[in-house]
């Protein structure tokens, strides 16, 4: 049901899932997209970022999509190359069309959101329902997201892992596939990731 693509650019994860009928991408990187292609054929995806960095969404522009699903406090950050760092990835030519993007509270189920600033104001975790959740950069298998970029903050993350820590301990169960790096599970991350281990 869910495919990934890793990039060459900062080995970012791209999510494809086929859910049916529809097909989702999850933050569509760098080379993504014949990957999606070769899935999605001719059918138009529907597209999720958890976050406005470029990385996670530098395919965008080359994929057939009807709709693209972030946080609004992100948006600003996909027009501008200092805030997406698309510059410093050199990476300056991003065309979104505002009547494309969506607002989250219309996330078709079974998708849900949870709001997790810290690495950016607007990250957020995409969940599968109580089977998988789409962590982006706010938590890797055995570490967490910067909070040192533009919009970062330590505090919003020490309250964000706060939160998830509790969501992960009543889903053990729960599949996480990060931005970057293998995927791990809720019960795992509680176990081993040092971040959690030393809340
Ligand atoms: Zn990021
Ligand atoms: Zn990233």
């Amino acid at each position: 049901m869910v495919k990934r693509f890793v990039s060459e650019l900062l080995e970012e994860n791209t999510y494809v899932v086929e859910l049916a009928g529809r097909v989702f991408v999850v933050d569509p990187g760098e080379g993504a997209s014949s990957f999606v292609e070769q899935i999605a054929g001719k059918t138009r995806v529907t597209v999720l970022i958890t976050h406005a960095h470029a990385d996670h969404f530098c395919s965008l522009q080359n994929l057939n999509y009807d709709c693209l699903f972030l946080h609004r406090l992100e948006k600003v950050s996909l027009m501008s190359p200092e805030k997406h760092l698309g510059n410093y990835l050199d990476i300056s030519s991003l065309d979104v069309k505002s009547h494309q993007i969506c607002e989250l509270d219309d996330l078709p189920s079974p998708w849900s959101y949870i709001h997790t600033p810290g690495h950016t104001p607007g990250s957020v975790c995409f969940e599968l329902k109580g089977d998988i959740l789409f962590t982006g950069d706010t938590v890797f298998s055995d570490a967490i997201g910067r909070t040192d970029l533009p919009g970062g903050s330590d505090e919003k993350m020490r309250s964000t892992l706060t939160a998830l820590k509790k969501h992960f301990a009543e889903n053990p169960h729960l599949n996480i596939l990060p931005g970057h790096g293998p995927e791990s599970t809720a019960s795992k991350i509680l176990v081993r990731n040092p971040y959690f281990r030393a809340l």
